[in-house]
C-alpha cells in the first residue's frame, strides 16, 4: 500500500437524528434489565446493531414480537402510525426515537391527504423510511424511485404534492422533482425540499473531496440510503476509483495515491480512524471542513419525562429533595460515537 494522503470530508458519519436515537437506546439499555425491544435496527449500520444486540437489545420487525409491559423503543426512521399505537397498547414504556426530520414528512403527508391531494413520493422500494411515511396516508401515496416509474403514474387528477425521503442523492431527487413540475405544472411541494441537512451536507463535502482524490472510501452499510446516495454522489462527481465499505477489512492492501474519506450518517467515528491507521498515509491525513454543522436534537419527550420522574423518585426516595440536576442535561456534552465505543468495552469485559 502506498497512500500519501488522506481527505476527511467534514461532515460525515453520524448526523443529529442518529445521535438522538443512539443516545436514546444507551439510555434503555441502562435503565432498564435486558432484554429491552428496538422496533427494527435503530439505525441501519450493522457495527452499531451488533454492539447494541450485545448489551441486550432484540431488534424485531413486528411489534407483536414482544412480550407485553416490556420496554421498546422504535427506530430512527419512523415508523406508521399503526405501529406507534401497538407499542404503545403493548408497553408502558414505548419510547418513539423517530428524527425530527421525518416526523416533518409525516405531517406533510397527513396535511397534503386531508386536504385531497394525490401525493407522488420519491423513496427507496422496501426502505424502513419509505414504508412509515406511506403509511400515514396510504391510500393517497404513489411511491416512485426513478424517473421511469414517475412516467408510468396513472393520470392523476386530483391536486398533486411532492414529497420525498429525507435521505436521497440530492442530484437523483433533482431530476425527478424538475420532471414532475413539468408533467404536473400545478404541482405542490413544500417551501425547502424534504432532503434533510445532514444529507445534503455529506454530498456537498464529499462532491468537492472525490474529485481531486485517486480513491474515495465511503463508510457505511449497504441497507444505509444515505450512504448509497453518498456513493452514487462520489460517482457522478469523480472519476476516481470508489469503495463503499462497512469496515477496513473489505479494503483491498494496493490503494495508491490520495485518498478521500467519508462515513454514512450512521456510521460511527470509530471505523473512519480504523481505516485511516489501515491506509497508513505517508503524510498524515487533512480534514475538510465544507460546511459547518451543529444541529442538535434532544432526546425523545418520552424518554426524557421517563427519566426525570426516576431522578425525583430516587432524590426523594434518599431525603435529597427536588434533584439539582437530572441525567439528561449533558446529554448535547456526549456523542453518539463515543457511546457506540463504550457499549464494545461494557461487554467484553
Ligand atoms: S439522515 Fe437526516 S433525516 Fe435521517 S436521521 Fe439523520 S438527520 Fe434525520
Amino acid at each position: 500500500m502506498a497512500v500519501e494522503k488522506v481527505l476527511l470530508a467534514k461532515p460525515r458519519g453520524f448526523c443529529a437524528g442518529v445521535e438522538m436515537a443512539i443516545k436514546a437506546l444507551s439510555w434503555m439499555v441502562r435503565v432498564f434489565e435486558p432484554p429491552v425491544y428496538c422496533y427494527h435496527e435503530i439505525v441501519h449500520n450493522k457495527i452499531v446493531v451488533e454492539r447494541f444486540t450485545n448489551a441486550g437489545v432484540i431488534f424485531v420487525d413486528d411489534p407483536s414480537q414482544v412480550p407485553e409491559g416490556s420496554p421498546i423503543m422504535l427506530s430512527a426512521h419512523g415508523s406508521s402510525p399503526k405501529t406507534v399505537d401497538d407499542a404503545r397498547r403493548i408497553s408502558s414504556i414505548s419510547i418513539n426515537a423517530v428524527c425530527p426530520l421525518v416526523t416533518k414528512v409525516h405531517h406533510e403527508v397527513k396535511t397534503r391527504a386531508s386536504r385531497g391531494f394525490e401525493i407522488i413520493y420519491i423513496g427507496h422500494h422496501g426502505h424502513d423510511e419509505a414504508l412509515g411515511t406511506m403509511a400515514v396516508a396510504p391510500d393517497a401515496v404513489h411511491l416512485i424511485e426513478t424517473l421511469e416509474e414517475l412516467e408510468a403514474l396513472p393520470k392523476i387528477s386530483k391536486p398533486i404534492a411532492l414529497l420525498a425521503q429525507t435521505t436521497l442523492a440530492v442530484d437523483e431527487w433533482q431530476a425527478i422533482a424538475i420532471r414532475a413540475k413539468e408533467l404536473y405544472p400545478e404541482l405542490w411541494m413544500p417551501g425547502k425540499s424534504d432532503l434533510c441537512f445532514a444529507t445534503t451536507n455529506r454530498q456537498g463535502a464529499l462532491k468537492q473531496l472525490a474529485p481531486i482524490a485517486d480513491v474515495t472510501i465511503v463508510i457505511g452499510s449497504p441497507n444505509s440510503s444515505n450512504t448509497l446516495a453518498l456513493e452514487k454522489a462520489a460517482r457522478r462527481t469523480s472519476d476516481s476509483m470508489v469503495y463503499r465499505v462497512n469496515s477496513y477489512d473489505e479494503l483491498p492492501d494496493n490503494i495508491t495515491g490520495t485518498v478521500a474519506i467519508t462515513a454514512g450518517a450512521s456510521a460511527p467515528e470509530e471505523l473512519t480512524r480504523e481505516i485511516i491507521s489501515f491506509l497508513s498515509p505517508t503524510q498524515g491525513f487533512d480534514e475538510v471542513e465544507v460546511v459547518h454543522e451543529q444541529e442538535y436534537f434532544p432526546p425523545p419527550r418520552e424518554l426524557r419525562e421517563f427519566i426525570k420522574s426516576l431522578a425525583y423518585v430516587s432524590s426523594f426516595a434518599f431525603g435529597e429533595g427536588v434533584p439539582a440536576t437530572l441525567p439528561l442535561d449533558d446529554d448535547p456534552e456526549h456523542g453518539a460515537s463515543e457511546v457506540i465505543f463504550n457499549l464494545a468495552s461494557a461487554t467484553t469485559n
